[in-house]
Protein backbone atom coordinates (compact mmCIF):
# COMPACT_ATOMS: atom_id res chain seq x y z
CA UNK A 1 0.00 0.00 0.00
CA UNK A 2 1.46 3.26 -0.70
CA UNK A 3 1.38 6.08 1.65
CA UNK A 4 -1.13 8.66 1.29
CA UNK A 5 0.12 11.59 -0.41
CA UNK A 6 0.48 14.78 2.60
CA UNK A 7 -0.47 18.41 1.83
CA UNK A 8 3.13 20.48 1.67
CA UNK A 9 4.09 22.62 4.58
CA UNK A 10 3.42 26.52 4.49
CA UNK A 11 6.39 27.76 2.46
CA UNK A 12 9.31 29.21 4.79
CA UNK A 13 8.57 26.79 7.61
CA UNK A 14 11.39 24.58 9.16
CA UNK A 15 11.70 21.12 7.74
CA UNK A 16 12.49 19.34 11.44
CA UNK A 17 10.81 15.92 11.51
CA UNK A 18 8.17 15.69 13.97
CA UNK A 19 7.95 13.68 17.05
CA UNK A 20 5.64 11.55 18.31
CA UNK A 21 3.10 13.69 21.03
CA UNK A 22 2.97 12.84 24.61
CA UNK A 23 -0.10 12.57 26.81
CA UNK A 24 0.36 14.19 30.60
CA UNK A 25 1.49 12.40 33.47
CA UNK A 26 -1.92 12.72 34.80
CA UNK A 27 -3.78 10.92 32.26
CA UNK A 28 -1.46 8.24 31.92
CA UNK A 29 -2.37 7.20 35.16
CA UNK A 30 -5.93 6.63 34.42
CA UNK A 31 -6.54 2.89 34.14
CA UNK A 32 -10.12 1.39 32.95
CA UNK A 33 -9.62 -2.13 34.75
CA UNK A 34 -12.09 -3.83 32.34
CA UNK A 35 -10.92 -2.75 29.16
CA UNK A 36 -7.45 -4.03 30.50
CA UNK A 37 -9.14 -7.31 31.42
CA UNK A 38 -10.88 -7.81 27.96
CA UNK A 39 -7.47 -6.86 25.96
CA UNK A 40 -7.16 -10.43 24.68
CA UNK A 41 -11.34 -11.17 23.76
CA UNK A 42 -12.06 -9.34 20.43
CA UNK A 43 -16.42 -9.42 20.62
CA UNK A 44 -15.73 -7.89 16.81
CA UNK A 45 -14.89 -10.46 15.93
CA UNK A 46 -16.63 -12.66 12.89
CA UNK A 47 -19.49 -15.06 14.91
CA UNK A 48 -17.82 -18.73 14.09
CA UNK A 49 -19.97 -20.93 12.05
CA UNK A 50 -22.86 -23.32 13.89
CA UNK A 51 -25.68 -22.54 15.78
CA UNK A 52 -24.64 -20.64 18.31
CA UNK A 53 -25.35 -17.10 18.38
CA UNK A 54 -23.30 -14.68 20.30
CA UNK A 55 -24.44 -13.22 23.77
CA UNK A 56 -23.14 -10.81 24.93
CA UNK A 57 -24.09 -10.01 29.01
CA UNK A 58 -20.94 -7.86 29.53
CA UNK A 59 -22.56 -4.36 29.69
CA UNK A 60 -24.23 -3.13 32.35
CA UNK A 61 -26.54 -0.70 29.99
CA UNK A 62 -30.55 -1.59 30.34
CA UNK A 63 -31.24 0.00 27.03
CA UNK A 64 -28.92 -2.79 24.95
CA UNK A 65 -31.72 -5.24 24.45
CA UNK A 66 -34.27 -3.14 23.48
CA UNK A 67 -36.80 -4.76 26.48
CA UNK A 68 -36.36 -1.93 28.68
CA UNK A 69 -37.60 0.75 27.31
CA UNK A 70 -37.90 4.68 29.08
CA UNK A 71 -41.38 6.12 29.83
CA UNK A 72 -43.30 7.66 26.97
CA UNK A 73 -43.08 10.70 29.74
CA UNK A 74 -39.86 11.06 29.60
CA UNK A 75 -39.29 10.81 25.84
CA UNK A 76 -42.47 13.73 25.74
CA UNK A 77 -40.13 15.88 28.18
CA UNK A 78 -37.60 16.20 25.60
CA UNK A 79 -39.37 16.78 22.80
CA UNK A 80 -40.99 19.46 24.78
CA UNK A 81 -37.66 20.72 25.88
CA UNK A 82 -36.18 20.91 22.28
CA UNK A 83 -39.62 22.70 20.79
CA UNK A 84 -39.62 25.60 23.95
CA UNK A 85 -36.41 27.06 22.50
CA UNK A 86 -35.95 27.37 26.21
CA UNK A 87 -32.58 24.83 26.10
CA UNK A 88 -30.59 26.72 23.59
CA UNK A 89 -28.43 28.47 25.92
CA UNK A 90 -25.72 28.00 28.43
CA UNK A 91 -26.78 26.67 31.74
CA UNK A 92 -26.17 28.28 34.90
CA UNK A 93 -22.99 26.32 35.72
CA UNK A 94 -24.15 24.41 38.51
CA UNK A 95 -27.32 23.82 36.45
CA UNK A 96 -30.58 25.27 35.44
CA UNK A 97 -32.71 26.40 38.97
CA UNK A 98 -35.79 24.47 37.35
CA UNK A 99 -33.62 21.76 37.05
CA UNK A 100 -31.89 21.53 40.48
CA UNK A 101 -35.45 22.27 42.18
CA UNK A 102 -36.70 19.73 40.75
CA UNK A 103 -34.26 17.24 41.87
CA UNK A 104 -34.33 18.80 45.41
CA UNK A 105 -38.17 18.19 45.18
CA UNK A 106 -37.98 14.80 44.19
CA UNK A 107 -35.38 13.65 47.21
CA UNK A 108 -36.92 16.24 49.80
CA UNK A 109 -38.98 13.79 52.39
CA UNK A 110 -40.89 16.80 53.41
CA UNK A 111 -41.10 18.54 56.85
CA UNK A 112 -41.89 15.31 58.56
CA UNK A 113 -39.31 13.47 57.10
CA UNK A 114 -35.40 13.34 57.76
CA UNK A 115 -33.74 13.91 54.37
CA UNK A 116 -34.78 18.27 53.44
CA UNK A 117 -32.94 19.04 49.98
CA UNK A 118 -33.39 22.37 48.19
CA UNK A 119 -32.07 23.55 44.63
CA UNK A 120 -29.02 24.85 46.66
CA UNK A 121 -28.15 21.74 47.81
CA UNK A 122 -28.17 20.34 44.06
CA UNK A 123 -25.50 20.51 41.00
CA UNK A 124 -26.49 18.88 37.75
CA UNK A 125 -23.59 17.24 36.24
CA UNK A 126 -22.73 14.65 33.08
CA UNK A 127 -24.38 11.53 34.52
CA UNK A 128 -23.38 9.63 37.43
CA UNK A 129 -19.87 9.82 36.16
CA UNK A 130 -20.16 13.12 35.78
CA UNK A 131 -21.10 13.42 39.31
CA UNK A 132 -18.56 10.61 41.22
CA UNK A 133 -15.61 12.20 39.18
CA UNK A 134 -16.75 15.22 40.66
CA UNK A 135 -17.32 14.91 44.55
CA UNK A 136 -14.04 12.65 44.41
CA UNK A 137 -12.03 15.75 42.40
CA UNK A 138 -12.78 18.28 44.96
CA UNK A 139 -12.41 15.85 48.26
CA UNK A 140 -9.13 14.14 46.83
CA UNK A 141 -5.37 15.08 46.97
CA UNK A 142 -2.35 13.21 47.07
CA UNK A 143 -1.97 14.05 51.01
CA UNK A 144 -5.60 12.02 51.09
CA UNK A 145 -6.78 8.13 51.34
CA UNK A 146 -10.04 7.38 50.10
CA UNK A 147 -12.08 3.92 50.87
CA UNK A 148 -13.97 2.31 48.52
CA UNK A 149 -16.01 -0.67 48.11
CA UNK A 150 -14.23 -4.21 47.13
CA UNK A 151 -16.05 -5.51 45.08
CA UNK A 152 -16.48 -2.34 43.56
CA UNK A 153 -17.76 -0.36 40.70
CA UNK A 154 -13.84 0.12 39.17
CA UNK A 155 -14.79 3.44 37.49
CA UNK A 156 -14.27 4.52 40.90
CA UNK A 157 -10.50 4.09 40.76
CA UNK A 158 -10.19 5.57 37.00
CA UNK A 159 -12.16 8.73 38.41
CA UNK A 160 -9.28 9.12 41.15
CA UNK A 161 -6.20 8.61 39.05
CA UNK A 162 -5.94 12.18 38.53
CA UNK A 163 -5.94 13.17 41.78
CA UNK A 164 -3.23 10.62 43.45
CA UNK A 165 -4.90 9.95 46.21
CA UNK A 166 -4.37 6.40 47.99
CA UNK A 167 -6.97 4.20 47.54
CA UNK A 168 -8.10 1.41 50.08
CA UNK A 169 -10.31 -0.88 50.03
CA UNK A 170 -13.03 -2.74 52.85
CA UNK A 171 -14.36 -5.62 52.18
CA UNK A 172 -18.25 -6.21 51.54
CA UNK A 173 -19.29 -10.27 52.59
CA UNK A 174 -20.80 -12.02 50.20
CA UNK A 175 -22.16 -14.59 52.82
CA UNK A 176 -23.68 -11.79 54.57
CA UNK A 177 -25.46 -10.82 51.52
CA UNK A 178 -22.73 -8.11 50.69
CA UNK A 179 -23.09 -6.25 53.64
CA UNK A 180 -20.14 -3.86 55.06
CA UNK A 181 -17.25 -5.71 57.24
CA UNK A 182 -17.52 -2.71 59.51
CA UNK A 183 -14.25 -3.77 61.54
CA UNK A 184 -12.65 -3.50 58.98
CA UNK A 185 -13.64 -0.70 57.03
CA UNK A 186 -12.99 1.25 60.65
CA UNK A 187 -9.21 -0.37 60.39
CA UNK A 188 -9.22 1.44 57.00
CA UNK A 189 -9.92 5.10 58.26
CA UNK A 190 -7.47 7.62 59.62
CA UNK A 191 -6.99 11.37 60.10
CA UNK A 192 -5.99 11.28 55.96
CA UNK A 193 -9.16 9.48 54.95
CA UNK A 194 -10.97 12.21 52.34
CA UNK A 195 -14.37 10.42 52.57
CA UNK A 196 -15.70 6.06 52.16
CA UNK A 197 -17.94 5.33 49.29
CA UNK A 198 -20.45 4.05 49.75
CA UNK A 199 -22.98 2.30 46.60
CA UNK A 200 -26.55 0.95 47.59
CA UNK A 201 -28.05 -0.56 45.83
CA UNK A 202 -24.91 -2.22 44.71
CA UNK A 203 -23.00 -2.71 40.86
CA UNK A 204 -21.91 -5.45 40.64
CA UNK A 205 -23.71 -7.27 43.67
CA UNK A 206 -27.12 -6.63 43.14
CA UNK A 207 -27.40 -5.86 47.39
CA UNK A 208 -29.86 -3.67 49.10
CA UNK A 209 -28.55 -2.82 52.40
CA UNK A 210 -31.27 -2.44 55.33
CA UNK A 211 -32.14 0.55 57.24
CA UNK A 212 -30.19 -1.58 60.47
CA UNK A 213 -26.84 -1.89 58.07
CA UNK A 214 -26.94 1.43 56.80
CA UNK A 215 -27.88 2.76 60.11
CA UNK A 216 -24.47 0.76 61.76
CA UNK A 217 -22.56 2.55 58.72
CA UNK A 218 -23.36 5.99 59.91
CA UNK A 219 -22.99 5.46 63.38
CA UNK A 220 -19.67 4.19 62.61
CA UNK A 221 -19.17 7.54 59.85
CA UNK A 222 -20.37 9.89 63.28
CA UNK A 223 -17.80 8.04 65.22
CA UNK A 224 -14.91 8.84 63.29
CA UNK A 225 -16.61 12.11 61.69
CA UNK A 226 -15.76 10.90 58.16
CA UNK A 227 -17.30 12.13 55.26
CA UNK A 228 -19.61 9.67 52.96
CA UNK A 229 -20.10 9.96 48.97
CA UNK A 230 -22.94 7.53 48.74
CA UNK A 231 -23.46 6.34 44.83
CA UNK A 232 -27.31 6.18 44.68
CA UNK A 233 -27.74 5.72 41.21
CA UNK A 234 -29.91 2.71 41.63
CA UNK A 235 -31.74 4.71 44.23
CA UNK A 236 -35.38 2.86 44.79
CA UNK A 237 -34.36 0.01 42.40
CA UNK A 238 -34.90 -3.03 44.82
CA UNK A 239 -37.43 -5.58 45.66
CA UNK A 240 -35.28 -7.15 49.33
CA UNK A 241 -32.71 -6.55 51.98
CA UNK A 242 -29.92 -7.73 53.41
CA UNK A 243 -30.81 -9.07 56.58
CA UNK A 244 -34.12 -10.10 58.12
CA UNK A 245 -36.66 -9.52 55.48
CA UNK A 246 -39.60 -6.63 56.31
CA UNK A 247 -43.10 -6.82 55.17
CA UNK A 248 -42.73 -4.00 52.91
CA UNK A 249 -40.68 -6.44 50.45
CA UNK A 250 -43.64 -8.43 49.66
CA UNK A 251 -45.79 -6.01 48.76
CA UNK A 252 -43.73 -3.53 46.05
CA UNK A 253 -45.11 0.33 46.06
CA UNK A 254 -43.20 3.51 45.53
CA UNK A 255 -43.56 5.63 48.25
CA UNK A 256 -42.61 8.64 48.39
CA UNK A 257 -41.06 8.29 45.35
CA UNK A 258 -39.01 4.86 46.38
CA UNK A 259 -39.99 1.96 47.16
CA UNK A 260 -39.24 2.63 51.28
CA UNK A 261 -39.05 0.13 54.10
CA UNK A 262 -37.25 -1.32 50.96
CA UNK A 263 -34.62 0.89 49.89
CA UNK A 264 -33.29 3.45 52.41
CA UNK A 265 -31.30 6.40 51.07
CA UNK A 266 -28.34 7.14 53.43
CA UNK A 267 -28.97 10.92 53.56
CA UNK A 268 -32.31 9.58 55.57
CA UNK A 269 -30.86 8.10 58.79
CA UNK A 270 -27.08 9.58 58.92
CA UNK A 271 -28.90 12.31 60.80
CA UNK A 272 -26.58 15.66 61.23
CA UNK A 273 -23.03 13.40 59.73
CA UNK A 274 -22.37 14.90 56.08
CA UNK A 275 -22.77 13.11 52.90
CA UNK A 276 -22.28 13.58 49.34
CA UNK A 277 -25.84 11.98 47.22
CA UNK A 278 -24.73 10.79 43.61
CA UNK A 279 -27.37 10.26 41.20
CA UNK A 280 -28.56 10.02 37.51
CA UNK A 281 -31.67 9.35 35.32
CA UNK A 282 -29.13 6.64 33.65
CA UNK A 283 -30.54 3.59 35.36
CA UNK A 284 -34.01 4.36 37.01
CA UNK A 285 -35.19 6.05 34.10
CA UNK A 286 -33.55 3.63 31.74
CA UNK A 287 -31.94 5.99 29.08
CA UNK A 288 -27.73 6.19 29.96
CA UNK A 289 -26.91 7.95 27.03
CA UNK A 290 -29.30 10.91 27.89
CA UNK A 291 -25.95 11.56 30.66
CA UNK A 292 -27.82 13.53 33.31
CA UNK A 293 -26.76 13.43 37.02
CA UNK A 294 -26.56 15.44 40.03
CA UNK A 295 -24.57 15.80 43.30
CA UNK A 296 -26.84 16.25 46.24
CA UNK A 297 -25.25 18.15 49.15
CA UNK A 298 -26.59 16.85 52.76
CA UNK A 299 -24.74 19.01 55.43
CA UNK A 300 -27.36 19.52 58.31
CA UNK A 301 -24.54 21.30 60.19
CA UNK A 302 -23.07 23.56 57.35
CA UNK A 303 -19.58 22.09 57.46
CA UNK A 304 -19.08 21.56 53.93
CA UNK A 305 -19.26 25.52 52.73
CA UNK A 306 -16.29 24.95 51.58
CA UNK A 307 -17.34 21.48 49.64
CA UNK A 308 -20.57 23.40 48.11
CA UNK A 309 -18.15 25.93 46.72
CA UNK A 310 -15.35 23.34 45.08
CA UNK A 311 -18.23 21.75 43.66
CA UNK A 312 -19.63 25.07 41.78
CA UNK A 313 -15.75 25.50 40.81
CA UNK A 314 -15.89 22.05 39.42
CA UNK A 315 -18.78 22.42 37.55
CA UNK A 316 -17.24 25.90 35.60
CA UNK A 317 -14.75 24.11 34.44
CA UNK A 318 -17.40 22.75 31.37
CA UNK A 319 -20.45 25.18 32.11
CA UNK A 320 -22.68 21.93 33.42
CA UNK A 321 -24.40 19.23 31.19
CA UNK A 322 -26.39 19.45 27.99
CA UNK A 323 -29.57 22.32 28.33
CA UNK A 324 -32.14 20.04 26.83
CA UNK A 325 -31.88 17.14 29.31
CA UNK A 326 -31.59 20.11 31.77
CA UNK A 327 -34.86 21.52 30.72
CA UNK A 328 -36.32 18.17 30.03
CA UNK A 329 -35.54 17.04 33.89
CA UNK A 330 -38.48 18.66 35.62
CA UNK A 331 -41.37 17.05 33.29
CA UNK A 332 -39.62 13.70 33.46
CA UNK A 333 -39.72 13.64 37.57
CA UNK A 334 -43.02 14.99 37.83
CA UNK A 335 -44.59 12.96 35.13
CA UNK A 336 -43.27 9.17 35.40
CA UNK A 337 -46.14 7.12 36.74
CA UNK A 338 -45.64 4.92 39.45
CA UNK A 339 -46.54 2.18 37.12
CA UNK A 340 -43.09 2.67 35.33
CA UNK A 341 -40.72 2.20 38.34
CA UNK A 342 -43.19 -1.02 39.53
CA UNK A 343 -42.66 -2.92 36.16
CA UNK A 344 -39.21 -1.96 35.77
CA UNK A 345 -39.05 -3.19 39.60
CA UNK A 346 -40.92 -5.84 38.56
CA UNK A 347 -39.33 -7.59 35.58
CA UNK A 348 -36.08 -7.17 37.24
CA UNK A 349 -37.05 -9.35 40.41
CA UNK A 350 -38.41 -11.88 38.01
CA UNK A 351 -35.43 -11.62 35.82
CA UNK A 352 -33.05 -11.70 38.91
CA UNK A 353 -34.83 -14.59 40.64
CA UNK A 354 -35.22 -17.37 37.90
CA UNK A 355 -31.91 -16.54 36.86
CA UNK A 356 -30.60 -17.49 40.48
CA UNK A 357 -33.02 -20.45 40.57
CA UNK A 358 -31.29 -22.00 37.11
CA UNK A 359 -27.53 -20.98 38.05
CA UNK A 360 -28.09 -22.71 41.36
CA UNK A 361 -29.09 -25.56 39.51
CA UNK A 362 -25.65 -25.98 38.03
CA UNK A 363 -23.15 -27.80 40.05
CA UNK A 364 -19.93 -25.82 40.79
CA UNK A 365 -21.70 -22.60 41.04
CA UNK A 366 -22.80 -20.37 43.56
CA UNK A 367 -24.76 -17.34 42.65
CA UNK A 368 -25.57 -15.00 44.91
CA UNK A 369 -29.45 -13.81 45.43
CA UNK A 370 -30.24 -10.12 43.87
CA UNK A 371 -31.73 -7.71 46.27
CA UNK A 372 -32.27 -4.58 43.50
CA UNK A 373 -29.95 -2.91 41.22
CA UNK A 374 -29.37 -4.73 37.62
CA UNK A 375 -26.74 -7.20 38.69
CA UNK A 376 -26.08 -10.73 40.16
CA UNK A 377 -22.73 -12.36 41.01
CA UNK A 378 -22.38 -16.15 40.99
CA UNK A 379 -19.15 -18.06 42.61
CA UNK A 380 -18.00 -20.83 40.61
CA UNK A 381 -15.60 -23.87 42.36
CA UNK A 382 -14.19 -26.85 41.05
CA UNK A 383 -13.38 -26.02 37.73
CA UNK A 384 -10.13 -26.60 35.37
CA UNK A 385 -10.00 -22.97 34.94
CA UNK A 386 -6.79 -20.62 36.02
CA UNK A 387 -8.72 -17.07 37.56
CA UNK A 388 -12.12 -15.77 36.03
CA UNK A 389 -10.42 -13.80 33.02
CA UNK A 390 -9.77 -17.75 31.77
CA UNK A 391 -13.06 -18.41 32.46
CA UNK A 392 -14.79 -15.57 30.65
CA UNK A 393 -12.02 -16.71 27.51
CA UNK A 394 -12.90 -19.89 27.36
CA UNK A 395 -16.77 -19.27 27.77
CA UNK A 396 -16.87 -16.94 24.97
CA UNK A 397 -14.68 -19.21 23.03
CA UNK A 398 -16.52 -22.63 23.34
CA UNK A 399 -20.01 -20.77 23.88
CA UNK A 400 -20.20 -17.73 22.02
CA UNK A 401 -21.44 -15.89 25.42
CA UNK A 402 -19.98 -12.98 26.68
CA UNK A 403 -20.06 -12.39 30.89
CA UNK A 404 -17.74 -10.34 32.91
CA UNK A 405 -15.07 -11.73 35.03
CA UNK A 406 -15.18 -10.72 38.48
CA UNK A 407 -11.58 -9.45 38.13
CA UNK A 408 -13.33 -6.48 36.85
CA UNK A 409 -14.72 -5.64 39.84
CA UNK A 410 -11.97 -6.76 42.09
CA UNK A 411 -13.90 -9.93 42.71
CA UNK A 412 -12.05 -12.65 41.86
CA UNK A 413 -13.81 -16.27 41.80
CA UNK A 414 -16.57 -15.11 40.37
CA UNK A 415 -18.61 -13.77 37.16
CA UNK A 416 -21.28 -11.40 36.92
CA UNK A 417 -24.85 -10.89 35.19
CA UNK A 418 -26.61 -8.07 34.21
CA UNK A 419 -30.32 -8.82 34.63
CA UNK A 420 -31.84 -6.51 31.92
CA UNK A 421 -31.17 -9.07 29.73
CA UNK A 422 -34.87 -10.91 28.81
CA UNK A 423 -35.54 -14.01 30.41
CA UNK A 424 -35.33 -15.93 27.28
CA UNK A 425 -31.39 -14.77 26.42
CA UNK A 426 -30.21 -15.53 29.74
CA UNK A 427 -32.26 -19.18 30.06
CA UNK A 428 -30.01 -20.29 26.94
CA UNK A 429 -26.79 -18.44 28.09
CA UNK A 430 -27.41 -20.66 31.44
CA UNK A 431 -27.72 -23.54 29.21
CA UNK A 432 -24.63 -23.13 27.73
CA UNK A 433 -23.09 -22.10 30.79
CA UNK A 434 -24.31 -25.67 32.76
CA UNK A 435 -22.70 -27.67 29.52
CA UNK A 436 -19.59 -25.58 29.79
CA UNK A 437 -19.61 -26.41 33.52
CA UNK A 438 -19.68 -30.00 33.16
CA UNK A 439 -17.24 -29.99 30.63
CA UNK A 440 -14.47 -28.30 33.07
CA UNK A 441 -14.67 -30.51 36.14
CA UNK A 442 -11.31 -30.35 37.81
CA UNK A 443 -10.20 -33.88 37.37
CA UNK A 444 -9.38 -35.13 40.80
C1 LIG B 1 -23.89 2.88 35.80
C2 LIG B 1 -23.27 3.32 37.05
C3 LIG B 1 -22.79 4.64 37.20
C4 LIG B 1 -22.66 5.60 36.05
O1 LIG B 1 -23.85 6.14 35.67
P1 LIG B 1 -23.92 7.19 34.48
O2 LIG B 1 -25.05 8.09 34.87
O3 LIG B 1 -24.21 6.43 33.24
O4 LIG B 1 -22.64 7.93 34.38
C5 LIG B 1 -22.32 5.02 38.44
N1 LIG B 1 -22.28 4.16 39.48
C6 LIG B 1 -22.71 2.89 39.35
C7 LIG B 1 -22.63 1.99 40.54
C8 LIG B 1 -23.20 2.42 38.14
O5 LIG B 1 -23.58 1.15 38.01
Amino acid sequence: MSPQALPDYPTGTSLKPWKTVNVSSGVKRISNPIREILAGIDLSAPVAQGPKQLVNLGLGDPSVFGNHAPAPESIAAIEESLKSGRSLGYPESVGYADAREAVANYFDEGPNGNWRVTKNDVVMTHGASGALEMAISVLADETKNVLFPRPLFTAYETMSAISRCEIRYYDLLPEQDWEVDLAHLESLIDENTAFVMLNNPSNPCGSNWSEKHLRDIAALMAKHQTLVITDEVYAGLAWDVTGPRPAAADAPRVEGKFNRGVFTPYASICGPSPCLVVGAVSKRWLAPGWRLGWVIVHDPLGVLAEVRGGLAKWAFRIQGPNSTMQRALPAILANTPERFYLDTMAELKRTGEALYDRLERIPGLTPRRPQGAMYLCCQYSGLDLEDDKAFVTAFYDEERVFILPGAAFRLDGYIRFVTTTPLPVLMDACDRLEAFCKRHVKSA
